[in-house]
């Protein structure tokens, strides 16, 4: 495995469990990564009964946040009286404790779909309407999935704002869209498809944005930096999407190091 870090940097946006159910050894990554200089990661959440299960999976890690909540196919599965309900028994069972590496410190991934388009388009906006409100109850922070429904996603950000803030993860859309979530207070996460070649675009829009709302995840373990593509992503290649969009702000990867890990001290507040 290769791992490419620098001390500070932080992983916004990583799936433990689906390392773990593609037999990496997540545990051990995880150890190597934070001894090779990561600062901090996100676990992110896609169904309510998993949070148990990653809580065990990452115990002991104690710079590692939990986010818990329903991903749009979750529609198909169980109401959204359900999964609300299950959401929220989550988050006081939870955050009663004081715990801090056991705690929900936001909610997601949730979002809007139309490129697999689960259940349909009504009851995915009201899942994810549902959370937003869910989220702002307990002034948490959201973290959301944003497939071809940039559109959507604005209008119902703009009538349901999230209160805590909250992070538009593995940004692909376009500057006019990036504006529009700016100006909605949300922040925008970038992955490893940023460093992808005929991603021209997108590392403009990563160039351009104020550095106050940047973030940086890998999304492990899908989408591998182009460096390492075809290899099983992890948080150790987080350093290779940081280098990208440092080069792209003609900025040194130190300075832009400081900035992300600011921008996630006052977002998630994580002590
Ligand atoms: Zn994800």
């Amino acid at each position: 495995m290769e791992y490419h870090l620098q001390k500070g940097m932080i992983d916004t946006h990583f799936h433990g469990l689906i390392m773990d159910r593609k037999k990496i050894d997540c545990r051990a990554v995880l150890q190597k990564a934070f001894d090779t200089g990561l600062e901090y990661a996100i676990d992110i959440g896609t169904q309510m009964e998993d949070i148990e299960v990653r809580f065990e999976l990452l115990a002991g890690f104690n710079n590692i946040l939990f986010a818990a909540g329903n991903y749009p196919s979750e529609v198909e599965k169980d109401s959204i009286q359900n999964l609300i309900l299950e959401l929220e028994k989550n988050i006081t069972a939870k955050n009663s404790l004081s715990k801090k590496n056991r705690r929900i410190s936001a909610i997601g991934e949730i979002g809007l779909d139309w490129h697999w388009n689960y259940g349909t388009k009504r009851l995915q906006t009201e899942l994810f309407e549902a959370q937003i409100e869910l989220a702002n109850k307990y002034k948490l922070p959201v973290l959301i999935h944003n497939r071809e429904a940039d559109k959507e996603i604005i209008e119902i950000l703009k009538k349901t704002p999230p209160a805590a803030g909250g992070i538009l993860h593995c940004f692909s859309s376009d500057y006019h869209a990036a504006r529009s979530f700016l100006d909605l207070g949300l922040s925008i996460s970038f992955a490893g498809n940023v460093t992808y070649k005929k991603n021209i675009e997108l590392r403009e829009v990563a160039a351009k944005i104020p550095l106050k709302s940047i973030f940086i995840e890998t999304d492990s373990p899908y989408l591998s930096p182009q460096k390492v593509s075809g290899k099983t992503n992890h948080p150790g290649h987080i350093g290779f999407t940081y280098e990208t969009i440092a080069e792209c702000r003609k900025m040194p990867v130190d300075e832009f190091i400081i900035s992300v890990k600011d921008n996630f001290l006052k977002l998630f507040n994580p002590e």
